[in-house]
C-alpha cells in the first residue's frame, strides 16, 4: 500500500486485535505496534525496581529512566526494556494484571502516548490498544473497534496458554478477562471505549482470515 495510513485498532483483551493487526500490517507492508506491550514493559520495570504504584514520586523517577524500543519483524516484534529483550516475560500472568493497574496512572499514560505518537508520526502504521482511536490518534485514517463474547475470548486465551505449555483453567482466564475489561473501561483516564467514528467488528464467530479480509476490504474501498 503506497498510502501511509495510520490505522487504529482498539478493543478489549483477546478480541483479536493484535493477531489481526499483525497480519494486516504484513499485507499492507506497514509496521505493527502493540501498544499494550508498552504498558506491560512499564509494569515489568516497576516490578523489577520494587516501585509501589501508589508512590507517585518513585514512579515518576522510574518513568524518566524507562527506555522502550521495538524491533520490527514480520514474524513478531521484539520489545526491549532498557536494552533487555522482554518479549516473552511481559506476557506472563503477573505482568498482565500489573499492566492494567499501571495503565490507570496519568504520568505513565503521558509517556506511553508520547512514544506511540512518535512511532506513528510518519504513518504506515497499525497500532492496537485501548485508546488509540480516541486519544493517541484521534485523526487516524481508519479506526476499528473489535469485540467478541467473553466466552470466545477466554477460549482463545486458553488455547494460546495451552500451546505455550501453561496450565490455566478456562475459568481463571475468564475471571481475569472480566476483571481487566472492567478495570480498563472504568478508569478515569483514556478508558477503553469505542471512538464515535470507529467501525465495530464482532469477531466472536470469525476466523482470523475473515477478520483480516474484512478490514482489508474496508481499507481498499476507501483508498
Ligand atoms: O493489549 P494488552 O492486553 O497487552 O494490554 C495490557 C494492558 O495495558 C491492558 O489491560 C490495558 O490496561 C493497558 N493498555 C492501555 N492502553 C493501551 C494498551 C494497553 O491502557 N493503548
Amino acid at each position: 500500500m503506497d498510502k501511509k495510513y495510520v490505522i487504529a485498532i482498539d478493543g478489549p483483551a483477546a478480541s483479536g486485535k493484535s493477531t489481526t493487526a499483525k497480519l494486516l500490517a504484513r499485507k499492507l507492508q506497514f509496521i505493527f505496534i502493540d501498544s499494550g506491550a508498552m504498558y506491560r514493559a512499564c509494569a515489568l520495570f516497576a516490578l523489577e525496581n520494587n516501585v509501589n504504584l501508589e508512590d507517585i514520586s518513585s514512579l515518576s523517577d522510574l518513568i524518566e529512566r524507562i527506555e522502550i524500543s521495538i524491533e520490527y519483524s514480520e514474524s513478531g516484534n521484539r520489545i526491549y526494556l532498557n536494552g533487555k529483550n522482554v518479549t516473552e516475560r511481559i506476557r506472563e500472568a503477573d505482568i498482565t494484571k500489573l499492566s492494567s493497574e499501571i495503565a490507570v496512572i496519568g504520568i505513565v499514560r503521558k509517556k506511553m502516548v508520547e512514544l506511540q505518537r512518535e512511532i506513528g508520526r510518519s504513518g504506515g502504521v497499525i497500532m492496537d490498544g485501548r485508546d488509540i482511536g480516541t486519544v493517541v490518534f484521534p485523526n487516524a485514517d481508519f479506526k476499528f473497534f473489535m469485540i467478541a463474547s467473553v466466552k470466545a475470548r477466554a477460549q482463545r486465551r486458553w488455547l494460546e496458554a495451552k500451546e505455550k505449555g501453561e496450565d490455566l483453567s478456562l475459568n481463571e482466564i475468564e475471571d481475569e478477562l472480566v476483571w481487566r475489561d472492567r478495570n480498563d473501561s472504568t478508569r478515569l483516564l483514556s478508558p477503553l471505549k469505542k471512538a464515535t467514528d470507529a467501525i465495530e467488528i464482532d469477531t466472536t464467530n470469525k476466523t482470523i482470515t475473515e477478520q483480516v479480509d474484512m478490514l482489508l476490504q474496508i481499507i481498499k474501498e476507501k483508498s
